[in-house]
């Protein structure tokens, strides 16, 4: 019975854990992957379309501030016709500055190498000057135009955007570069304004991975290339115009990334998402639902002991007490029996047997009919139960025939209390319906003999019973 519990209960805790299990992690990956899938399929084009728009609202601007001043005829003739009056370039450009309020505006000729300025000719560019080679590349370009990043060649310590424009004469021949610069400090503070606003990071790359624009420029200058965890995907997202990714900044937490060229600029707008927060609370909810379980099943195995304790102790008096008086059975009687004659070898206590048996228990069977019968066979039983101490017990033998073992007694206290017993029962009367039902006992008693078997024993405790039998009933007697 106990193997049997133990095993109900194991299949029980195990079919509950692996339930729970199953609908705690389904719903968790579910949850999981649908906030991965809205965050890369929606959360961050989304943002990525807000900040292009933006940013071309900010930045085509002065492109086409800066493609009109390549295309100006007033500035190629001025070229070709030798840069005669720097001053006409100089009005000329400080009218670009202050009409479109750009921070600064400029014309290099490829002829003289002058770099012309508002304020005059500031320099001549070199091609041993490292600060000019920006000039040379875009001197070398094939596309029309280019979005520098760079430190202002009139105020070293203001960072620009420029728009480096190629100037070509009517033949199409390079004259040289134009263009105007604004300042960073209008995206980045765009920028600023969307990380905070959506908590992500948002940052330029160049098309050779390199950090073009981002929020801190005073930050070393870095390639996606050498980041942890993006490196590998560099070549994915330098070779396609946009991209959703994730990737791991540091093991376990993820970053989703979309990217996207910017053709006009070309650069690639990167929107990332550390959703440490969601997954947080996505985990929180799996810890949560796991909770519930431990203690739903906790309650269920309470539950399902508590039945099984109930269920094991009825099934377990049932197999041992007698279903009409309550009365031990015999076969709890035999256990009492090795028990009590153990502690008596052991410790020199006296031990008596006594056997009850109904006088002509027959006749109240045939007069009153059976049923009648068992009332009376409970009474009897009732009243020896009133008469006895707790360490006694109480065994139905036979049909109306009781064995008492008095453990600690001596046959005279023995005699004493089934005599006690008697006169009770003789005194009483069982009310079967008008009918009032008087029996009287008969009883033997016999002392235990230490080493005796208890066959022996119950066989001189008869032996008493059929005597008092014999003498006319109604008596108890002591077996010789
Ligand atoms: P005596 O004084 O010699 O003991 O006479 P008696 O009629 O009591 O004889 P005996 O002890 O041999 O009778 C036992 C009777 O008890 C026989 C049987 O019909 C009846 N009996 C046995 N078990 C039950 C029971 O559970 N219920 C009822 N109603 N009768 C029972
Ligand atoms: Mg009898
Ligand atoms: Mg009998």
């Amino acid at each position: 019975m106990h193997r049997r519990k133990l095993y109900f209960v194991a299949a029980l805790t195990i079919l509950m854990i692996v339930g729970f299990m199953a609908t705690s992690l389904t719903s968790y990956f579910v949850a999981r992957d649908s906030l991965s899938e809205n965050i890369s399929e929606q959360m961050l084009p989304l943002t990525s379309d807000n900040i292009y728009s933006e940013i071309q609202r900010d930045l085509l601007r002065p492109i086409l501030i800066s493609s009109l001043m390549a295309t100006d005829t007033f500035l190629q003739d001025w070229v070709v016709n030798g840069e005669e009056d720097p001053e006409l370039i100089r009005n000329y450009l400080r009218e670009i500055q202050q009409e479109y309020g750009t921070i600064t505006s400029f014309f290099i000729s490829e002829a003289t190498r002058n770099y012309y300025h508002p304020d005059g000719i500031i320099k001549t560019v070199s091609a041993d000057n490292l600060d000019d080679a920006w000039y040379f590349r875009v001197r070398a370009m094939r596309e029309p135009y280019e979005i520098n990043v760079d430190v202002d060649t009139a105020d070293r310590n203001r960072l620009s955007i420029f728009i480096n424009y190629r100037v070509l004469d009517s033949q199409r021949n390079y004259i040289g570069t134009t263009g105007v610069g604004l300042a960073v400090s209008a995206v980045t503070s765009l920028i600023e304004t969307y990380q905070l606003r959506y908590g992500r990071n948002i940052y330029f790359i160049d098309r050779e991975g390199n950090v073009a624009l981002t929020q801190d420029l005073s930050g070393p200058a870095q390639r996606i290339q050498d980041r942890p965890g993006l490196g590998i995907l560099a070549t994915q997202i330098l070779t396609t115009p946009s991209a959703s990714l994730t990737y791991e900044r540091v093991p376990g937490e993820t970053v989703y990334l979309n990217s996207r060229l910017l053709p006009e600029f070309n650069w690639y707008l990167m929107v990332e998402e550390h959703n440490s927060a969601a997954e947080a609370r996505i985990e929180n909810t799996l810890l949560i639902n796991i909770g519930i379980s431990l203690g739903i099943m906790t309650m269920v195995l309470l539950v399902a002991h508590l039945t099984l304790q109930a269920y094991q102790g009825r099934l377990e008096e049932m197999a041992t007490t007698d279903r009409l008086t309550g009365a031990a059975n015999r076969h709890v009687f035999d256990a009492v029996f090795d028990n009590v004659q153990r502690g008596a070898r052991r410790r020199g206590k006296q031990v008596t047997l006594v056997c009850i048996d109904i006088d002509h228990f027959k006749e109240v069977n045939d007069t009153f009919g059976h049923q009648a019968g068992d009332l009376v066979i409970r009474a009897v039983a009732d009243v020896v139960r009133q008469n006895i101490r707790a360490s006694d017990t109480l065994c139905r033998w036979g049909g109306e025939e009781f064995l008492l073992l008095l453990d600690d007694c001596s046959v005279e206290e023995a005699a004493e209390r089934a005599e006690t017993i008697r006169k009770a029962v003789k005194k009483q009367s069982v009310a079967y319906g008008r009918e009032d039902i008087r029996v009287t006992l008969s009883c033997g008693v016999s002392q235990y003999r230490v080493g005796e078997e208890l066959f022996s024993l119950i066989a001189r405790v008869d032996a008493a019973l059929y005597r008092a039998k014999h003498e006319g009933r109604d008596r108890v007697n002591i077996a010789t």
